[in-house]
């Protein structure tokens, strides 16, 4: 058909949604309990905004953002992420200069990327980060990784384990990434194309490189070569883990790109998901709002796809039923005024507005998930009443009630 969405899009119908409301739900209420405070930022951005947060053009995520001139010829880009727009925030809204730390999160945010949708990846789909700002200290790393570590666990995912590197600062850094080259220098003519592009504009994610895993096997690790204050970072970190009773792997190879990511990454990844095992990561970023034009403010956080999250919770609350009473009656303004009266009282009411029979309507009353039925017709008119029935109670009996106590208190008369 002509009207199809686009591709990489979803449509997210009631049944769905409740089981996202859900976990909405979880992300808000550890959000809460860390301490963090809920940023909604705009859709899109000036391209600039993601061009410095995303660095430059040749890597593959700048390729696949969504980026459009507005009407009066402005270059806007539809957020990929959720970090740039939050430290573009933080520093419109002065906060470097508040109270300090500043935590915030983001859940459900839309982030868009113009992917292949084969590759089981939406064009968009939806985030639940959380950013801290201005703390340079260890527990604020371990505090984020325990917040995942509980965000799993109420989900229901007991499988997973946290893979932890710290990729220095750029006080060592230099000096690792010189290690690494000179290691890499006599290999690469036998390395693939990527790793081959990587060695001159992005060094650290040779690491990275799925295809040359003998080469990544012996070459020198960023944990060995960090300075004192990093080392000492990363051990407090560790012990703060080990503190709170958090197990986590050291991954020689965990690393993140662009110059602003220093020290922490984390990463948590699931074997209930198959080969596609990463689930999330995160880590920290001390450079970030420098790079973005504000001044030096140490920060850190993670973000996952919440469709992700959806497909490995698996003690998503069971959503609320669509409705709790049906109004079956051969008379629609009758059946109106009972519904009216029960949804005033808080309740979820429906009725048939086709006319149908009232067998008819009585089917459609067992198929609404309702509870109680309440029945409205020429026997009951006559002697001024409605039949209560209970639908998803076997055994429960059908009683009768005055039409006019319906109407005044129907929370009691319905028994809900
Ligand atoms: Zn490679
Ligand atoms: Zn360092």
């Amino acid at each position: 058909m002509d009207l199809a969405r686009p591709r990489g899009t979803e449509d997210v119908f009631p049944e769905a949604a409740a089981r996202w409301r859900a976990l909405e739900a979880v992300c808000h209420g550890l959000a809460r309990r860390y301490g963090y405070g809920e940023l909604r930022t705009p859709t899109f951005e000036h391209s600039e905004v993601f061009h410095r947060f995303l660095g430059d053009a040749t890597d593959v995520v700048q390729k696949e953002t969504y980026d459009f001139k507005d009407r009066g010829e402005r270059e806007l880009t539809l957020r990929p992420e959720g970090t740039a727009g939050a430290v573009r925030a933080f520093l419109q809204a002065g906060l470097q200069g508040g109270a300090l730390p500043r935590k915030l999160c983001y859940v459900t945010l839309s982030a868009f990327r113009y992917e292949r949708p084969q590759a089981g990846r939406l064009r968009e789909h939806h985030q639940f980060g959380c950013e801290a700002f201005g703390s340079a200290d260890p527990t604020t790393d371990a505090e984020l990784i325990a917040l995942v570590a509980d965000l799993l666990r109420e989900l229901g995912v007991r499988d997973f384990a946290v893979r932890l590197n710290s990729i220095g600062d750029p006080a060592c850094r230099p000096a690792y990434l010189e290690a690494l080259r000179d290691y890499y220098r006599p290999l690469l003519p036998g390395l693939c194309h990527d790793c081959q592009v990587r060695f001159d504009h992005n060094p650290l994610r040779l690491l990275d490189c799925k295809k040359d895993r003998e080469a990544v096997a012996g070459a020198p690790r960023p944990a060995d070569h960090l300075c004192a204050d990093c080392a000492a970072h990363f051990a407090t970190l560790r012990g703060y883990l080990d503190d709170i009773g958090i197990d986590h792997t050291i991954d020689h190879t965990l690393v993140r790109g662009f110059d602003y990511y220093t020290r922490t990454v984390f990463e948590f990844v699931s074997g209930e998901l198959g080969a596609q095992n990463s689930i999330l990561g995160g880590g920290r970023y001390d450079g970030l709002v420098e790079s973005m034009g504000g001044p030096p403010v140490p920060a850190a956080g993670f973000a996952v796809g919440m469709e992700r999250l959806l497909t490995v919770a698996s003690t998503l609350a069971a959503p609320d039923p669509a409705l709790d009473v049906y109004v079956a009656s051969d008379d629609r303004r009758e059946a109106l005024a009972a519904c009216q009266a029960l949804r005033r009282a808080g309740l979820a009411a429906d009725m048939d507005p086709l006319s149908r029979s009232l067998r008819a309507q009585m089917r459609a009353a067992d198929r609404s998930g309702a509870s109680v039925a309440v029945i409205r017709a020429a026997p009951e008119r006559e002697r001024g009443v409605a039949v209560v029935r209970p639908l998803r109670s076997p055994g429960a009996a059908q009683r009768e009630v005055a039409w006019t106590a319906l109407l005044a208190d129907p929370r009691d008369q319905v028994g809900a």
